[in-house]
This record gives C-alpha cells, structure tokens and sequence, in this order.
C-alpha cells in the first residue's frame, strides 16, 4: 500500500491556491460583492481553500465574456477546435496525478478511483468528441431535379452548465467536450463542495483556449445557478443534480423558452438471476463484485445500483456470499492506494445518509453489515465516512424508493423473469440497471422491458465516451456521451434553395 501525499504538505504533487476568484474572460475576477465560502475537504474536514460566493452581477459579467468569445468560437474550423480539445487532454494526461489527488482530495473519493477511473475517463471524453466533430456533417435532400435543402449544424453560441459535485472533473468534462466541440461557449458552475478541483483543471489549461471560451462563476444554487438557468442570455441549459432542482431549471428555462438537458437522480436495480449461482467460477464472482459496486464512489452515482434483486431459488447463498465480499471492501485514507471506500462529499451528505440509516431501522429493514458512521480515528475523526450497509427489505419502502446517494443497497427477493421486471420498474427513476445472468435470452428480455436509460448486462459501472447515458422518467431529458450529444449543443439551418430558370 502505498500513499499519496494530501496537497500542501511535503512530498504533494499538487497545491491547491488558498482562495479562488471566478474564471471570467481568461482571467481570474473577483466577486461583486466581495464575498467568499470555505471549502473543506471530506478527508479530514479541514478548509483548504476558499471560494468566491458567485451572485447574478458575475453571471451577468461572464456571460458578457461568453458572448465576446462565442462568434469567433463558433466559425472556428472543427479541425481546429478538435486539435484544441486533443491539447487539453495532453495536458491532462501530463498532469494526471496531480488532477487525481485534486479530486480525491476534495470529493473525498479514492484515489485508486481517480487515477484509473476518472480522470483518465474525463481526458478519454476530450479525445472522443475531438475525433466525432471532425466526422460530424449536414445533410443534402433533393427536393426535385432544382430545387435542394442544404442542412448545417451551428453552434447555438452562449451555454449555461449547472453541475454536481459527486465527479467534478468528470461530470464538467461531459458538458464542456460536446458544447466545445460544437463550438459554443460555456458558462459553467460547479457545485459549492466541489469548485476547486475544477479551478486547478482550468489553471493547467486556461492557455490552450481562447479567453471567455470557457469561464466558471462559483458559488450556490439560487444565487448563482439560478440567474444562469434564468438568463434569457443563454441558448440552452444543461445541468445535473437532484430530480427536485432539476424540475426547478426547467421552470427557469421555460420562462425564455430555451431548451434543457437533465441528468438527474436515479434508484437503479441490480437484478441477479438464480442461474448466476449455477457455477462457482469466474462469472459467479464477477456477479459478487458486481453486487459490491453499490459502494463505489461511497455510492455517491446516480447509477448506484442501490436496489438488489435476487432471485428466491439462490437467494440465501447468494446473499451470504454478497455479504462476505461487501465485508472484504476496504474503506481508508482516501489517498491510499488501496482503499476503495473513501469519505462522502460534505457534512450535509454524512448526515443525509446516516438518517436514512435510520429510516431503514425504523420502517423495519434488517441490517446485514454496517449501518453505521465509520470512525476511521487518527486524522480522518472530523472526516466523513459510512459504513458499507446491506438492508434487507421491501420495495415499497423508503430505503428502496429513495434516494440516498451512499454506500447503502437495499435487497429483496423476487419469483420470476416478471416479479424481477415487475420490482425494477416500481420507481419514479430510470437511469440505469443491472442484469447477470448466464442465458442470453433472459439478459435480452430484461435489457429491453427495464425502463432504463442504460442497462448494463454482465457489468456495472462502465462509461465509455461512444455509449449514450441518460435517464428515462423522472431521471432526465436528453443523453450525454455519444456523438448524438452534439445535437444537444447544436441547431439546425436549412437553406432552400432553388435553382430553376422558371418563375415562381
Ligand atoms: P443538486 O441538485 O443539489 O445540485 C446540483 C447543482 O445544481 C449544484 O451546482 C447546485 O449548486 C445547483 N443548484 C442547486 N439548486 C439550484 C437552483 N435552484 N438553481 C440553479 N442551480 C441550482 O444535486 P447534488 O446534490 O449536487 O448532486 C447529486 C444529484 O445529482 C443526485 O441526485 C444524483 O443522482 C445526480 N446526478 C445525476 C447524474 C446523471 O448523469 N444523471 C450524474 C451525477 C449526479
């Protein structure tokens, strides 16, 4: 085991700055109105920087910024802005540690994670969509042998992005690549937890683009996200968070007419047939890890597969089995190279999550393992850790219509390819799911009847940048992922045009 040293102290591979000012025009800003928050790290529950508190008067200034840089943006050659992207992620890739341990060390995530996961996924997310605008053309349709409808993508110009704080640089990184790549400029806010690590994102790149492509105005939901959502100075809003705020930006953008994307929350079942138990082999194990995923990223995804269904012919072992794995989990020092549970975001998050604990309890689930606050003592006591916590319940409860957003799966059994499909689908959510099983038919059958965006079979918890990810239901509106992206951050231009010698 090895660890990685926290950021300001001896042997770090990065430094955070101690305060942070808004990213406007290529230049840092400070606020209006002169105000700044702290911002703690999950790790140990320290304030290591400080953050400008963003008001509608820097929403206003940065899209002033937006709006000077987005015409020149947008006539940019692709080819040219697809090099730009493909720089960035040389950067990135160059600087990959220290991003790692900027978001480990900020969202309290493991560093194991970030390392392999993240921020490789988020430099992969540059690269894709720097190579799919190249490829991305109009169309021509013949309208008769004179007459042609010329098709063009352009760019809508200025965008507002509203994003969480459980995968800042990732989750910046699947708004900023396609609205880049499409050629519009951006405003982006990051979450109150989480702004700094995209700040030190933006000082390792800030020379590769040019000034007020890309600024970030910090700060809370309704002070600063909503004058952004309300502005009718932005063509478009994206934003991912919390089904309730995402209700609320729609309400914002209805007000100017513009059009939203919405990535929203999810309660996401993980269904194990009987047969996955048929064999103690390799798959059987990997189904057993696949059950353990409710913890990655302390389950802080909105794909948390935090709803288990397995099947009453193996329900018993199974279970016992998934029990054993998730106790083999490691939870740590989220700088340790082997933890692979680490601290929840913030204070708010801890609490949100142990109170659900209690629901559980008292709406009459039974804990399997965990159920608690971890204390991890020494430096990590202020710190903000959950035990892993298998419940055992039914599908009507709180604990499995909710969402808590920790390291918390609730299991309960089911009958047959129906009650499974049944259970699955009794959720205002559908984002994502799981299916294992070894017979192809069932995992086809399962994979269509879900009503999920995403379902994954033999596997959880992959994003690749060519998949497309989005919810269904009250988890979301639009994709993200996949070059079907760009048509989010794109409008169309018909040209029709005759070209008869004839009078009209
Ligand atoms: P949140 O909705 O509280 O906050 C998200 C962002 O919205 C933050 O930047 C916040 O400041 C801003 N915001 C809050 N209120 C606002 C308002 N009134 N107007 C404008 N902006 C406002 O969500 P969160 O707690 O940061 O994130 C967790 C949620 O995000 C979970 O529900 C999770 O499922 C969801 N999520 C979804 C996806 C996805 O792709 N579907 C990915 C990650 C997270």
């Amino acid at each position: 085991m090895a660890r990685y040293a926290a950021p300001g102290t001896d042997g770090a591979t990065m430094a955070y700055e101690p305060r942070y000012d808004h990213w406007i025009g290529g230049e840092y800003v400070k606020p209006q109105r002169g105000q700044y928050f702290e911002n703690p790290t999950p790790v140990t529950g320290q304030t290591f920087t400080e953050v400008a508190r963003g008001t509608a008067e820097d929403v206003e200034r940065a899209l002033d910024a937006a709006h000077g840089a987005a015409p020149a943006w947008g006539r940019t050659p692709a080819a040219e802005r697809a090099n730009i992207l493909n720089r960035i992620a040389d950067r990135m890739q160059e600087h990959l540690e220290e991003l790692a341990v900027a978001e480990t060390w900020e969202n309290g995530k493991p560093i194991r994670e970030t390392l392999a996961a993240d921020i490789p996924l988020a430099i992969d997310h540059f690269r894709y969509f720097a190579g799919v605008i190249r490829a991305h053309e109009g169309a021509l349709s013949e309208i008769d042998d004179d007459t042609v409808a010329y098709h063009f993508h352009e760019p809508l110009g200025v965008v507002g992005q509203i994003i969480p704080w459980n995968f800042p640089i990732l989750m910046a990184t699947w708004k900023l690549a396609p609205a880049l790549a499409a050629g519009n400029a951006v405003v982006l806010k990051p979450a109150e937890q989480t702004p700094a690590s995209i700040h030190f994102w933006m000082s390792l790149v800030a020379d590769l683009l040019p000034p007020g492509v890309v600024n970030i105005v910090n700060g809370f939901g309704v002070e600063a996200g909503k004058p952004l959502a309300s502005s009718p100075r932005v063509a478009k809003v994206a934003f991912t968070g919390e089904t309730t705020t995402g209700r609320l930006i729609m309400q914002y953008a209805s007000e100017n007419i513009k059009p939203v994307t919405l990535e929203l929350g999810g309660k996401s079942p993980n269904i194990f047939f009987a047969d996955v138990s048929a064999h103690d082999d390799d798959f059987y194990d990997k189904a057993l890890e696949g059950f353990t995923m409710f913890a990655l990223n302390q389950g802080e995804v909105c794909t948390c597969p935090s709803r288990a269904l397995i099947q009453q012919d193996h329900y018993q072992t199974f279970l016992e089995a998934a029990v054993d794995r998730t106790n083999k989990v490691v939870q740590g020092h989220p700088l340790d190279t082997d933890t692979m549970v680490g601290a929840q975001a913030s204070n708010d998050q801890l609490e949100k999550i142990l109170s659900y604990l209690d629901i559980g309890v008292a709406e009459g689930a039974k804990v399997l393992t965990g159920g608690r606050r971890a204390d991890l003592g020494g430096e990590l006591a202020g710190g903000y850790y959950v035990q892993p916590t298998i419940f055992e319940g039914g599908n009507h409860m709180r604990i499995f219509q909710e969402e808590i957003f920790g390291p918390v799966v609730s299991v309960t059994s089911f009958t047959d390819f129906a009650d499974a499909i049944k259970i699955a689908n009794d959720t205002l959510y559908g984002l994502g799911a799981g299916v294992w099983t070894r017979d192809v038919n069932t995992a086809y059958r399962a994979g269509r009847a879900i009503q999920a965006g995403r379902v994954w079979t033999n596997c959880y918890h992959a994003y690749p940048a060519h998949a497309a990810f989005g919810g269904y239901k009250q988890s979301g509106i639009g994709r993200e992922n996949h070059r079907m992206m760009l048509e989010h951050y794109q409008q169309t231009k018909n040209l029709l045009v005759s070209y008869s010698p004839r009078k009209l």
